[in-house]
C-alpha cells in the first residue's frame, strides 16, 4: 500500500524547494531546513532547457517563469580570431517548437518558493544541519549547528549542493574533481544578442558568453583560470572592460553597465560522482549528488528531472528505501550520460591543455555535418537524451 511519510529536506534550492513541493503535495509531511536565515534571488542566468520546461510544465509554473525568460532558439559560439563559427545549435533542427529560455535563478526559485508555500511546508531557515542520528525504530533525526534536533524522519532528502558536507558527515563516498578554470559573471540591464546564447572562444584558455535572460536583462560570464581570479581583480575593472570589449563588441552595453569590480561574482565549479546516492533513509539528489560544471547548462533541469522522479517514486513505495531504489535505477542512465559528456566537454572549453582546444576547433565544426552526430548533439542540448544508448525521454 502506498504511504505517506514524514521527510526532511535540507537545502532550499531548486532541488531542495522542488521536492518539498511535490512531496507535500502529494501528502507527505515535510520539514525544509535551510542553514541561510533568509533566501533570496542570488546568481546569475541560468539556461532552461526542454527537460526543466517539462518539469515547470507539470509543476504548473512554466508560463509564470516563460514570461520573465529569454527564448534562445540557438547556441552559437564563434573563434575570436577568425571570426569563424565554431558550434551553431539550434533547437528548432531537433523538433520545429524546441527553444531553451534564458532566466534569472531568482526568477526560478521564486516560482518555486510560491509553490513551497501554497503546500503545508514546516520550513526551518537558519539550520545548518551537521550530523544525523538513528533512532531505535530507524528513523532519522537531524542535528543543527546550534544543537537543535529535528524530526523524527522516516526519511531525509539532501538538496545541499555540489559543496555538500553531509556526504562526508552521512558516511557517503563522493570523488570531486575541481575545475581549474572558473567565471566571473554580471547580470545587467539589455538584450544581448536576442535569442541566442553567443559565445566566443579563443583557443580553451578565453571564454565569454551572453546569455539573454529575459525582463530585459543580461547575464555575461567570463572564463579565468582560479588561479588568475586575483590577478584579474588587481589589474582593475578597467583593463578587464577592455579586454572583453576586444574580444566581444556585443558586450558592450553590459561593460557601460559595470562600474564597480564587485559587481562581478566569482564562481568556481566542480564535478561530484557518488557511487551510492541512498543508504535506505538518506537520498543525496540535485548537485549534492551529481553536479556538474555549467558548460551543458544542464545542472538545474536535472535538479528538476529528480524531484520529479523521486516524488512520482515515493508516491507508491511502501517503504522510502523501495523508493529511492526505484529512483536511483531510473536516474542512473540519464544522469551518468550528462555527468560523463560534461566531464569529457569541460577541458575542450576551459583548460590549460592548449591542445584541446585546438582539436576542439578543427573537429567541433565538422561533427554536424554526420547526420547522426547532429541528431544526438541536438538531444543532448535540450537536455532529454535519456542516456548513452538511449533517445529522447520522457520525462
Ligand atoms: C556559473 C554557473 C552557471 C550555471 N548555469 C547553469 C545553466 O545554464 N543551466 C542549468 O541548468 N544549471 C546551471 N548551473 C547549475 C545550477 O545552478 C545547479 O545545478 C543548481 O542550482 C543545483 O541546485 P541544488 O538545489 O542541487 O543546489 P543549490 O542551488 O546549491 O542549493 C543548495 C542549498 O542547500 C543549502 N545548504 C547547504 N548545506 C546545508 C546544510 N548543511 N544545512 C542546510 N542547508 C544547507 C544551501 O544554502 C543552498 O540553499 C550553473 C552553475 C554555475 C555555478
Amino acid at each position: 500500500m502506498p504511504r505517506t511519510f514524514r521527510v526532511g529536506i535540507v537545502g532550499f534550492g531548486v532541488a531542495g524547494a522542488s521536492a518539498a513541493y511535490l512531496l507535500a503535495r502529494d501528502g507527505h509531511k515535510v520539514t525544509l531546513l535551510e542553514r541561510a536565515i533568509d533566501v533570496g534571488p542570488i546568481g546569475a542566468g541560468v539556461l532552461l532547457q526542454c527537460s526543466g520546461q517539462e518539469v515547470l510544465r507539470h509543476l504548473g509554473v512554466l508560463d509564470h517563469v516563460l514570461a520573465h525568460a529569454a527564448p534562445i532558439e540557438e547556441l552559437y559560439a564563434r573563434q575570436l580570431r577568425s571570426g569563424r563559427t565554431l558550434i551553431r545549435t539550434r533547437y528548432s533542427d531537433y523538433a520545429p517548437d524546441y527553444r531553451a529560455y534564458g532566466v534569472h535563478r531568482g526568477v526560478l526559485f521564486n516560482a518555486l518558493r510560491a509553490l513551497v508555500n501554497t503546500q503545508k511546508v514546516d520550513v526551518r531557515l537558519g539550520c545548518a544541519i551537521v550530523n544525523r542520528e538513528n533512532t531505535p525504530l530507524g528513523e532519522v533525526l537531524l542535528l543543527d549547528a546550534n544543537g537543535s534536533k529535528h524530526g523524527p524522519f522516516d526519511c531525509v532528502i539532501c538538496g545541499d549542493g555540489s559543496r555538500s558536507h553531509l556526504r562526508d558527515v552521512f558516511g557517503f563516498k563522493a570523488t570531486i574533481t575541481k575545475y581549474d578554470h572558473g567565471t566571473l559573471w554580471v547580470t545587467a540591464p539589455g538584450t544581448g544578442v536576442p535569442g541566442k546564447l553567443l559565445q566566443v572562444v579563443r583557443g580553451n584558455r578565453s571564454l565569454l558568453g551572453l546569455l539573454p535572460i529575459g525582463d530585459g536583462l543580461v547575464s555575461l560570464y567570463w572564463g579565468v583560470p582560479v588561479r588568475e581570479f586575483d590577478a584579474v581583480k588587481a589589474r582593475g575593472l578597467d583593463a578587464l572592460k577592455q579586454e572583453i570589449a576586444a574580444f566581444c563588441p556585443e558586450a558592450a552595453p553590459v561593460l557601460d553597465f559595470l562600474h564597480d569590480y564587485d559587481q562581478l561574482i566569482s564562481t568556481t565549479y566542480q564535478h561530484v560522482h557518488m557511487r551510492r546516492w541512498h543508504d535506505g533513509r538518506v537520498l543525496f539528489i540535485g548537485d549534492a549528488a551529481h553536479a556538474m560544471s555549467p558548460h551543458l547548462g544542464q545542472g538545474a533541469n536535472i535538479a528538476l528531472v529528480d524531484t520529479w522522479r523521486l516524488a512520482a517514486c515515493l508516491r507508491t513505495a511502501d517503504a522510502p528505501v523501495s523508493a529511492f531504489t526505484a529512483f536511483r535505477k531510473q536516474q542512473r542512465a540519464y544522469v551518468s550520460y550528462y555527468a560523463t559528456v560534461t566531464w569529457m566537454l569541460s577541458p575542450f572549453f576551459q583548460s590549460d591543455w592548449r591542445i584541446l582546444g585546438w582539436g576542439r576547433d578543427i573537429a567541433l565544426p565538422l561533427m554536424p555535418w554526420i547526420p547522426f552526430v547532429k541528431r544526438q548533439m541536438l538531444l543532448t542540448v535540450t537536455g532529454l537524451k535519456g542516456g548513452f544508448l538511449k533517445g529522447r525521454m520522457e520525462v
